[in-house]
């Protein structure tokens, strides 16, 4: 029988198994609230009879990550962690500390398959999901390991959260839970590359998250050129489906766009985002890419100018401030790097 990785479960489903090894119900709530507060066996559950710890063990594990790189800003106190997780795999972490609160961006793969042309996360393509678990373990043992309380989290990080969906959804259920980290979903952005399905999703839960659309181009040539994922869902679909989010939900969607020289930098494009957005409220996050030494893009000089544009249509847009410049601390970077370097870490 394979074992059961326990800190993927809801309460009620840990609470049903407690009820079916003949345990009172409110057994559930001890062994959740432990796996929440990171304790890394069973043994540490000291409410627990030892026959109860020992009859959990048999059959449940508790995923618990290492840290096999750690790097801490000078300029910001960005930290940055490489995670390693029990299959030898590794995944990026980062927390930033801004004055609204500490945010972790979390990565939700084990790297990525969507083939975005400017990123580092999706070179070497995707290895697999993450289990709820391994997500909630991103914002667990950060926080536990800075000592800083999280506050925010965004999920940006590695991986596309729409092609991990199932778990993603329910780890999004147990950080939100008021038995564990209990992170209002106004706290947490989820980022997708424009998974429609996806989208219409979310929108169906209801949830009060932030949705961020990394759109990078507005027209459909730009877009496909960049983001492979525009073939499957072109430009026209996405935005219909944001415009679709905003009537059921009412929530302002954030676009993200990096600013790339020559390619999606130009005033027409400015107009044409505007143009597609109009209608709802949008805020355009305008990032100065980031370079990546495998790719062929190279940083916009145009970011001002970009943004001008936009508001003159009456369009917000702000400029991504960057932080951690001097750790890697962005886009699969760090990952990349220990990869090159080789060592200890699985891909
Ligand atoms: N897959 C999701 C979330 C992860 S990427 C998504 O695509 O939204 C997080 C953000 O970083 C995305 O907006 C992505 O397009 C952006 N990004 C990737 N590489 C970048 C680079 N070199 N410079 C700037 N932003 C980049």
């Amino acid at each position: 029988m394979s074992m059961i990785d326990i800190k993927s479960m809801t309460l009620q489903e840990i609470t049903e198994a407690c009820r079916q090894m003949g345990e009172p119900a409110f057994r559930g709530k001890q062994i959740f609230v432990w796996l929440h507060k990171g304790v890394t066996s069973f043994d540490e559950m000291s409410n627990l009879s030892k026959a109860l710890r020992e009859k959990l063990k048999e059959r449940y594990v508790i995923t618990v990550p290492t840290i096999a790189r750690k790097q801490v800003s000078k300029l910001d106190g960005t930290i940055k962690y490489l995670w390693e997780l029990d299959d030898g795999n590794c995944i990026e972490t980062v927390l930033m500390q801004y004055h609204h609160g500490n945010t972790v961006c979390i990565s939700s793969q084990v790297g990525c398959r969507m083939g975005c042309a400017f990123c580092a996360s999706t070179i070497a393509g995707k290895v697999r999901d993450l289990q709820p678990s391994e997500m909630v373990n991103q914002v667990l043992f950060t926080q536990l390991d800075s000592g800083l309380e999280i506050s925010n989290i965004v999920l940006m990080g590695i991986g596309e959260p729409m092609d991990n969906r199932d778990n993603v959804m329910r780890f999004l259920e147990l950080i939100n839970h008021p038995d564990g980290m209990n992170i209002g979903m106004r706290h947490i952005s989820l980022s997708t590359c424009g998974v429609v399905p996806g989208i219409d999703a979310l929108a169906d839960c209801g949830l009060q998250l932030t949705l961020s659309v990394s759109l990078h181009a507005p027209d459909s040539e730009t877009r496909s050129r960049i983001m492979p994922v525009n073939k499957a869902y072109d430009v026209e679909e996405l935005f219909a489906a944001c415009h679709r989010y905003f009537q059921k939900t009412g929530r302002r969607i954030s676009f993200e766009y990096a600013m790339i020289d020559g390619v999606n930098d130009n005033d027409w494009q400015a107009d044409l985002i505007a143009k597609r957005i109009h209608g709802m409220p949008g805020h355009v996050n305008l990032i100065p890419l980031n370079d990546v030494v495998e790719s062929p893009f190279k940083p916009s000089k145009r970011i001002a100018a970009f943004q001008k544009r936009l508001e003159s249509h009456g369009i917000t847009a702000t400029v991504r401030r960057s932080l951690g410049g001097d750790i890697d601390a962005s886009c699969g970077q760090l990952r990349r790097k220990a990869m090159e370097e080789g060592g200890a870490l699985h891909t």
